[in-house]
């Protein structure tokens, strides 16, 4: 199984290129002290780095991959390595002693130890810093130039990762000493998620080193084989994520998926213009909670494109059977202005659900905006 909590180059599904990358670059001395890991959310960007400081270290490195097993792979593992640091958006609070990322380092392990792809939403919700604005401020910057100015304590190198960057302000350009003229065996990782937000400076004197979002059939092939979910289900799940593997992974937990089945019977009930069974599964579906209707309508957003895509060519071999009817279906009954109008009600209920809305109501009006968009043909038909 692939996701689990150590972090060798193994334990993260694919980017297989992109690992042999890395570990050509070590056992060819050829490490670049100040390295930008730029990757989407989902991208496996923030374990990618983890796991590349973890087989720089390692004292019994295999062919492709650090051992797992030597002390510095242990104490890697357990975040608590004396040469591997952290730094990453939080709020200074007097209140709570927390001046630097150290002062809230425990928390931060063990929200790795739990999921090293954590996420900033994940973080903040961890970190109960909602509603307050998140940075990497001068005093932690200050720090890091501390910890990159000492030699390593007992590893070959001393790591210093900074999980999103973006967060640094103008301040941040007190850095650029460190990270143009670093103290030896001292290397600085930032992961990014946009590196048009990082200071132009900071950027220009990292090495750029992107991770991409996984295809769609990786996905589907991630979530078969190592999360044991059923073909079909792998293949809605994928076209939901767009490549964010950890979005994947929580879907498959999360949602029920018996809903699919029941957006057929949906559609074809907005079809006929059925208003009881319309409200019934608004009901039933409003039950699912917020999250899940969001997946929904991303999926309906989905559906449309293909729809628009099959009128002007035949449907790629990425979607189901299942699906492809319903996306036949959908591109049969919708013109440019009915697509156009149910693009929009969704954009509303995204509005809506952001803002509390009564997800019953929310997707009552979705399905009459779809009832009264569809092209009235002699037959009805959406199976
Ligand atoms: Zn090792």
């Amino acid at each position: 199984m692939y996701i689990c909590n150590t972090l060798k180059f193994s334990d993260i599904y694919g980017h297989v290129s992109l690992k042999k990358k890395l570990v050509e670059q070590v056992n060819n001395n050829r490490i670049s002290h100040a390295q930008l890991f730029y990757g989407n959310e989902g991208s496996n960007s923030l374990p990618m780095a983890i796991a590349y400081a973890q087989y720089i270290n390692c004292t019994n490195k295999q062919e492709f991959d650090s051992c797992g097993t030597c002390p510095s792979c242990n104490k890697y593992q357990q975040y608590i390595h004396p040469d591997l640091h952290f730094s990453f958006p939080y709020i200074v609070s007097k209140a709570d002693d927390i001046e630097l990322c150290d002062d809230i380092l425990p928390l931060f392990r063990k929200s790795l130890i739990e999921s090293p792809q954590l996420t900033i939403n994940e973080w903040i919700e961890i970190a109960k810093i909602e509603n307050k604005t998140l940075n990497i401020p001068i005093k932690e910057c200050r720090n890091i130039i501390k910890k990159l100015s000492f030699k390593p304590y007992e590893a070959e190198y001393k790591v210093v990762i900074m999980w999103l960057p973006e967060f640094v302000g103008k301040e941040g350009n007190v850095l650029l000493k460190s990270i143009e003229e670093p103290a030896p065996n001292t290397l600085f990782i930032l992961v990014t998620e946009n590196p048009t937000l990082i200071l132009p400076t900071i950027l220009s004197r990292t090495q750029l080193l992107k991770i991409n979002l996984y295809s769609r059939e990786e996905i589907k092939d991630y979530l078969i084989t190592q999360l044991s979910i059923e073909e079909s289900v792998s293949n809605n799940i994928a076209l939901m994520t767009n490549g964010n593997i950890h979005k994947a992974k929580i879907l498959s937990e999360k949602i029920d998926y018996s809903f699919l089945s029941g957006f057929k019977t949906f559609l074809n009930d907005c079809y006929q213009g059925n208003s009881t069974a319309m409200f019934n599964w608004a009901e039933s579906f409003s039950e699912k909670g917020k999250d899940d209707a969001k997946h929904f309508l991303n999926y309906i957003l989905e559906l449309l494109r293909y729809s628009l895509i099959v009128e002007h060519r035949s449907i790629s071999t990425e979607v189901a059977p299942e699906e492809e009817k319903i996306i036949v279906t959908l591109s049969k009954l919708l013109n440019l202005k009915g697509r156009e109008t149910i693009y929009k009600a969704i954009n509303q209920a995204f509005f809506e659900i952001d803002r509390n809305g009564n997800l019953k109501f929310i997707i009552i009006n979705l399905s009459l905006s779809l009832k009264n968009n569809f092209l009235r043909q002699p037959k009805a038909q959406s199976n």
